[in-house]
């Protein structure tokens, strides 16, 4: 029996949270048998730890995305950080930059992101860290704002080798979606192999970003995260349970579960 965790799904979003149950059942049955569900903006954040209150082996990270970055207020700040108090928060995202789209302004992207990493340092906390064509500047601001014993992870990782090595160097963890297993993922299989396995992770992002060769499926769930799995195993040439038990390890070891 595989013991995987999902480290960022979207558990509250409509399309998992109206079946949660059968949701997590499914999950259960494919060997996926723990759950970070990320939160991004602050009405998410109250209902993911809503939900990791209900469900045992269900943990929440508290965030507000780039792409709210101009809506959000103190206040939301504020309410962050007296929701981290209440039990099983276990990591401060998703944040970070997105310039790809810009939906947000890229001061108050910017300014969020260090507000967000000053908590985490606070509240020594990980941080799941979304970067999206501003890789530079990310680091920049890590390195600024990010207490230096603070653990980082850049989740959904689809850069370059080059980026891949530079987070790697840093001492940061990389953590795979199903982009490994697409037809156009020639560079995210790369990054996989350059990826030592101690510093990997493993992600849905679900409801988004399904895996081949269900990529169709509309709507992502954390049991089609054994397809990234299988994927990441034989890119790296081990068995599946091997490739479990080492994922284990370091999600354990980084959020603390
Ligand atoms: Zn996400």
């Amino acid at each position: 029996m595989l013991n995987l965790i999902d480290t960022h799904a979207h558990l509250t979003f409509t399309e998992l949270a109206d079946s949660i149950d059968d949701v997590l059942a499914r999950s259960i049955a494919a060997g996926i048998t723990k759950w970070i569900t990320v939160g991004t903006d602050a009405e998410h954040n109250e209902q993911a730890v809503k939900l990791s209150q209900k469900y045992e082996n269900l943990y929440a990270a508290l965030g507000i995305h780039p792409h709210y970055a101009s809506e959000y207020s103190p206040s939301h700040l504020q309410r962050l950080v007296e929701l981290i108090g209440s039990g099983k928060v276990v990591a401060i995202g998703e944040t970070g930059l997105d310039f790809h789209y810009n939906f947000s302004k890229q001061d108050s992207q910017r300014d969020l992101f260090k507000r967000l990493l000053e908590i985490a340092s606070l509240c020594r906390l990980p941080v799941i860290v979304h970067s999206r064509n501003a890789l530079d500047e990310t680091m920049q601001l890590l390195e600024k704002y990010a207490d230096r014993t603070t653990k980082i992870v850049f989740h959904c990782w689809s850069g370059t080798i080059e980026e891949t090595r530079a987070i790697i160097d840093r001492d940061y963890y990389i953590s795979f979606t199903g982009i490994i297993t697409f037809k156009n993922g020639d560079i995210a299989r790369e990054c996989v192999k350059t990826v030592p396995l101690e510093r990997m992770m493993i992600e849905t992002d679900c409801p988004y970003m399904s895996p081949e060769p269900v990529r169709k499926q509309k709507i992502n769930e954390p049991a089609l995260m054994i397809h990234t799995a299988k994927k990441i195993a034989e890119l790296k040439g081990v068995d599946l349970e091997t490739l479990a038990e080492q994922l284990e390890v370091n999600t354990r070891e980084f959020f603390g579960i």
